[in-house]
């Protein structure tokens, strides 16, 4: 679960990080009212959950309420890369005199915390460890004891930090691990963390991601979700309980078990194809179900061909036909489907859906074979530009 740059920056000050007071608005008015509270200078920042937000204009220091009305009404309803601003935070401008890097996020190889620092920072990270990975100090944790002040310490001296800032680094590299480590998070990131003339450290950005699955030991952080901004067919999908993730293709996927579909997305991908989506209907899905699966998997619409793959355990294939049929007779489907069933009343499942004669539907028996002609219909689909 990613957090906006603002909900992140409460968490930072919740441990002890140092953040300019800001407020959240909506409006071009609210937005003079706020600029007015936390003081001029003030930076107007787009809230979406995407980076890069400066190059894109959606960060602007205003001096006036000119400035600041200006500012914000060019960014309310400005698209970044897809994500359209409709919140903007006001937060009193800092000066800056270097501008350094710093996060903590899980090294899921190494099973390792991984706490990173730059004094290069401003720039992409991604940019920083191809051009200069040497000016990247990577440090591993030992999770059961945390990054104690010495180890944060030394992580800043080898970084390069300025002899002056040393100690006020390490204190935000501890409490930046704080933050990751208390609040169950797998990134938290400030980019840039900047040093003031007045030679303070204070995180000026915040990219914080929550592990969502330990969101029910933080009941005070349950609220923090951006309904707003997440994407409407993964809300639905929540609401419905189903494991759906939109993914950039154009074949829908639905399997049964989280392994079975991520191994269909890899079949799909090796025949050639793009998959559009994630979904895992789950054991035992009835009709009901399906028919809901199917739903959500064509309000996208770049989907050009949908692949079912049932593998019947618990899932009886029967059942999914019931579903498809039940589906199809509502929501008549305008791209082709290739169902694969397998196992548990598979044969039933493959009688059911001979009969109920589905215009567009094909039958495979093998995972590769519905994988060739799912990515070859959907070529068709997309050339006949349907
Ligand atoms: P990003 O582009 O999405 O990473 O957004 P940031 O919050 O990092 O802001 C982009 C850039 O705007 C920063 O790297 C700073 O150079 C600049 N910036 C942001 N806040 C301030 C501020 O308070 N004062 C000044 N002078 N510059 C700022
Ligand atoms: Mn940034």
């Amino acid at each position: 679960m990613d957090l906006l740059e603002y909900q992140g920056k409460q968490l930072f000050a919740r441990h002890g990080l140092d953040v300019s007071a800001g407020k959240a608005v909506t409006s071009v008015e609210e937005a003079v009212v706020a600029a007015e509270q936390v003081g001029y200078p003030v930076v107007v920042k787009a809230q979406v959950l995407i980076g890069g937000r400066g190059k894109a204009g959606g960060v602007k220091l205003a001096a006036n309420p000119e400035e600041t009305r200006e500012h914000a009404g060019k960014i309310l309803g400005l698209d970044i890369r897809g994500h359209i601003v409709h919140k903007l935070w006001i937060e009193h401008a800092s000066d800056i005199a270097t501008e350094y890097y710093a996060s903590v996020l899980l090294d899921r190889s190494a099973k390792q915390p991984l706490v990173i620092f730059s004094t290069e920072g401003g720039v992409e990270i991604e940019q920083i460890a191809e051009e200069s990975p040497e000016k990247l100090v990577r440090h591993h944790v030992d999770s059961l004891k945390g990054l104690s002040r010495q180890e944060a310490l030394q992580i800043a001296i080898d970084g390069g930090a300025d002899d002056d800032v040393r100690e006020g680094v390490a204190d935000a590299l501890v409490a930046l691990y704080e933050v990751w480590d208390k609040e169950d998070a797998t990134l938290a990131e400030i980019n840039p963390l900047i040093v003031t003339p007045e030679r303070q450290v204070k995180a000026l950005d915040a990219k914080v991601s929550l592990d969502g699955n330990a969101l029910f030991r933080h009941p005070e952080n349950q609220d923090l979700s951006d309904t707003e901004n997440e994407d409407p067919i993964e809300r639905k999908a929540k609401e419905q309980g189903v494991q759906y993730v939109k993914l950039d293709g154009n074949i829908g996927i639905l399997g049964n078990g989280a392994g079975l579909v991520m191994s269909t997305l890899d079949v799909v991908a090796q025949a050639g194809g793009q998959p559009a989506n994630f979904l895992d209907a789950g054991g035992g899905s009835d009709a009901e179900k399906v028919k809901q699966a199917v739903e959500l998997i064509l309000a996208n619409d770049a989907v050009k061909a949908v692949l079912f793959n049932i593998f019947g355990g618990i899932t009886r294939c029967d059942e999914v036909a019931k579903g498809l049929i039940a589906a199809f007779g509502e929501i008549k489907p305008a791209v082709p489907f290739v169902v694969r069933l397998d196992g548990t009343n598979d044969v039933q499942g493959r009688t059911l859906l001979e009969e109920a004669k589905l215009p567009n539907v094909h039958s495979a028996s093998t995972m590769n074979e519905a994988a060739e002609k799912v990515v070859e219909l959907a070529k068709q689909t997309e050339g006949a530009g349907a």
